[in-house]
């Protein structure tokens, strides 16, 4: 589980980690980070809008492993956006996290011009240490046109829904060609995997489960990935997955399972 994508400062992101959305504040997101981290996992995924920081950051601090060992990444929530309100909203999640610094901090979605002013203070941020990395999610090709002229530093990583029905190949294309990490959220499309026919062939040659399958295809395809789930056997299950390889034929089978199928919200067209 020790593999590490590269970001563009030079930073070490582990390509897979746990997310938390939707894990309940308290016992529910506490015992889905111990049992990540006693798997294996190095790195949890959560934001201000999960309301479960306080959690995320207790189960860290009680894990015994060393801080710098460990990747967490937070967001900042969309009524937050602006160049003030994101310094206010960064020092709320750090002290709710408690963990000294954050190693990647994203705008959750992208708020047209408001979110240049968002980045002036999230580069500020980013010149204190407190954080180790900045990035944005869901942002699509136009909206990073729109936004990057005015970016002093390049975002490090995109995080956006990816997975086997929604892969997106213009916004790879371009997040590569600009050294954007890409990472996908929903990467075993909220549990639907388990109903793709070609994921089941596939996973029944490995040994391994649809949703194992989806995961490794990520990874060998360099996209970071941040399965979630609340249960210990899924929260193992969903790790062990870094004891086989799919093929290349393997891979064109699901990379032909693209379908432009959204399971979340179109960032072209939302309104929270
Ligand atoms: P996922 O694709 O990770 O699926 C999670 C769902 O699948 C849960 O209902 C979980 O249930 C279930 N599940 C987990 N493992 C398995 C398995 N092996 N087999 C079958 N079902 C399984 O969806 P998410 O939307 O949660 O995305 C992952 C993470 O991405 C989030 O937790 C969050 O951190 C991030 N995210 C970011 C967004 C953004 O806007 N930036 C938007 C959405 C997500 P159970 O818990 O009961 O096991």
């Amino acid at each position: 589980m020790d593999q590490f994508v590269t970001l563009n400062n030079s930073v070490q992101m582990p390509i897979f980690g746990l997310g938390v959305w939707q894990s309940k504040s308290g016992d529910e997101t506490e015992n889905a980070v111990r049992w990540a981290i006693e798997t294996g996992y190095r790195h949890i995924d959560t934001a201000a809008f999960y309301q479960n920081e306080t959690s995320v950051g207790k189960a860290i601090r009680d894990s015994g492993v060393s801080r710098d060992d460990l990747f967490v990444t937070t967001k900042l929530w969309n009524a937050d956006q602006g160049y003030k309100t994101a310094h206010q909203a960064f020092e709320r999640s750090l002290s709710k996290l408690g963990t000294g610094y954050i190693d990647l901090y994203l705008i959750h979605w992208p708020k047209g011009e408001l979110s240049n002013q968002t980045w002036k203070a999230f580069e500020e941020i980013y010149a204190t240490g407190k954080v180790k990395a900045i990035g944005v999610s869901n942002f699509m090709v136009s909206q990073l046109t729109d936004f990057l002229p005015s970016c002093d530093v390049t975002p490090a990583v995109n995080q956006v829904e990816f997975h086997p029905h929604l892969q997106q190949p213009e916004l790879q294309e371009y997040c590569k060609k600009n050294k954007i990490q890409l990472e996908a959220w929903s990467p075993i499309m909220q549990g639907q995997v388990t109903d793709v026919e070609e994921l089941k062939q596939i996973g029944n040659s490995h040994n391994k489960s649809p949703a194992q399958i989806a995961l490794k295809w990520e990874i060998q395809k360099g996209i970071v990935t941040i399965p979630k789930s609340v249960k210990q056997h899924r929260i193992q299950e969903n790790a062990d997955i870094f004891d086989f390889e799919l093929s290349d034929e393997e891979m064109t089978a699901i990379d032909n399972l693209d379908q432009n199928r959204r399971i979340g919200p179109d960032p072209l067209n939302f309104n929270f």
